[in-house]
């Protein structure tokens, strides 16, 4: 195998390079990025303290200079994918170049969903760097901001501007902050954790409109209530970066479905890593996309691996796992959450604590807040469908010898 072609250089596309490289591979790299930018860097950063901290592009760099020297790829760029030809083995590039690759790894990513109540200044998403440094200079002390959207941008936003001494209040439809991923009952645990951060909360509540009134903007929410604010910030979930791909072959449906190895179902040498990922579990139970970071990274060394060793294959089975920063509390979701059976341990009040999640015997998933203990556990229970019953038991005596310091 000559030449390798990587679409996207996010975490999936750097980290392919990166397993490429370190597994053997001595042919040519090429990554296409659409995004104009000096270096690869990390998005999690964005909606945490980059957000308020002077730092530059720098700070949050994917990858490091050396480490990047070391994949030795030809980085293009500023250039978009705007079509491939899986036949020739092709891809077409937005100068109208036709590049030829021997394999394929598509990391497109997804991209913020738009403001569907208009766009303009003071209207903001969260995506890239761009977006991070509009939304920096809105996030001053006293200033107003309304955040649409109450899953992990809007939550983590809302955190680090309190922080900064922003007046924000979260508008969501849902009941609480991240219900969705974690059910009703323990997304209230964050809803009052944001309250008593002194967000405004506005959870059950949608928004009808946003109309410009000189330099305010008046957000009118579905129940008749009206709040003005300098910005708004509209973190409404994303959409996947597939348009590119119309007339290839490949088999889209909300991702690049692909088979249980991550290889794009119509066309042999494609494979696929990322948000833009939907695989097909080998054992017929359906697919399954991701938006983590850990998922892009984890798949992207199987991808390599993959790649380089296709005899061997391996199939994606993950335990998934997501972190999120909001005030003093490091949250970190491990396996399926959202079921209806979950248990607290713990008390938030305390600042320590864990929902376990279970299919009413089996530990399915677990929700760990400032407690890596908890978290070491949780994670070997979920990879081996451990019984819930004995990780609770297990918990709830570490917090019995080893109680939490009350935080007053
Ligand atoms: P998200 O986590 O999907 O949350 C979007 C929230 O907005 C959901 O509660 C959603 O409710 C709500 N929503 C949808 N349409 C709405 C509307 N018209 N009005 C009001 N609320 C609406 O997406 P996100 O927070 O925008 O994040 C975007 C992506 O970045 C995701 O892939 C996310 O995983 C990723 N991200 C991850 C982290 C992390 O892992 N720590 C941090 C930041 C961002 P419904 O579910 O009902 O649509």
């Amino acid at each position: 195998m000559t030449r390798i072609v990587i679409v996207g250089a996010s975490v999936g596309g750097v980290k392919t390079a990166q397993g490429l490289r370190s597994g053997g591979f001595d042919g040519e790299i090429v990554v296409v990025e659409k995004e104009d930018v000096a270096h690869p860097y990390d998005k999690p950063p964005l909606s945490k303290a980059y957000l308020t901290s002077p730092d530059d592009l720098g700070a949050i760099r994917l990858i490091d200079q050396e480490d990047l020297a070391a994949i030795d790829a030809s980085w293009r760029f500023g250039v978009a994918a705007t079509g491939l030809d899986p036949a020739a083995k092709e891809l077409l590039l937005e100068d109208g170049e036709r590049l030829a690759y021997d394999a394929l790894v598509i990391a497109t990513g997804s991209r913020a969903r738009t403001s569907p109540w208009g766009e303009g200044p003071g209207i903001h998403v969260l995506r890239t760097t761009a977006d991070a440094h509009a939304l920096r200079s809105a996030l001053q002390p006293g200033r107003r901001l309304v955040i649409v959207g109450g899953g992990f941008i809007g939550a983590e936003v809302a955190a680090t501007a309190r922080k900064a001494g922003v007046d924000v209040t979260i508008v969501d439809p849902l009941p609480a902050p991240m219900s969705r991923v974690l059910n009703e009952d323990v997304g209230r645990i964050f809803l009052d954790k944001h309250a008593a951060e002194g967000v405004r909360t506005r959870f059950g509540t949608g928004v009808d409109g946003v109309e410009r009134v000189g330099r305010e903007l008046e957000v009118r929410l579905s129940d008749g209530e009206r709040i003005t604010a300098d910005a708004l910030l509209v973190g409404i979930g994303a959409v996947v970066n597939t348009e590119w791909l119309e007339g290839s072959g490949l088999v889209v449906d909300n991702g690049i479905v692909t088979d249980g190895r991550l290889r794009a179902i119509g066309a042999a040498d494609v494979f696929v890593v990322g948000d833009v990922c939907r695989w097909q579990h080998e054992d017929g139970s359906g697919s399954t996309r991701l938006e983590h970071w850990t998922s892009a990274a984890d798949q992207a060394r199987l991808v390599a691996h993959n790649l380089l060793s296709p005899a061997e294959a391996r199939a994606y089975v993950p335990v998934e796992y997501v972190w999120s920063d909001q005030y003093d509390w490091k949250i970190q979701v491990v396996g399926r959450t959202g079921s209806a059976e979950s248990q607290l341990i713990g008390d938030p009040a305390h600042d320590r604590f864990a929902v376990v999640y279970s299919d009413g015997a089996r530990v399915t998933g677990a929700v760990i807040v400032n407690w890596p203990r908890a978290l070491i556990a949780a994670r070997r229970a979920v990879a081996d469908r451990g019984d819930a019953d004995a990780l609770v038991t297990m918990l709830t005596e570490i917090t019995a010898k080893a109680p939490a310091p009350v935080v007053s």
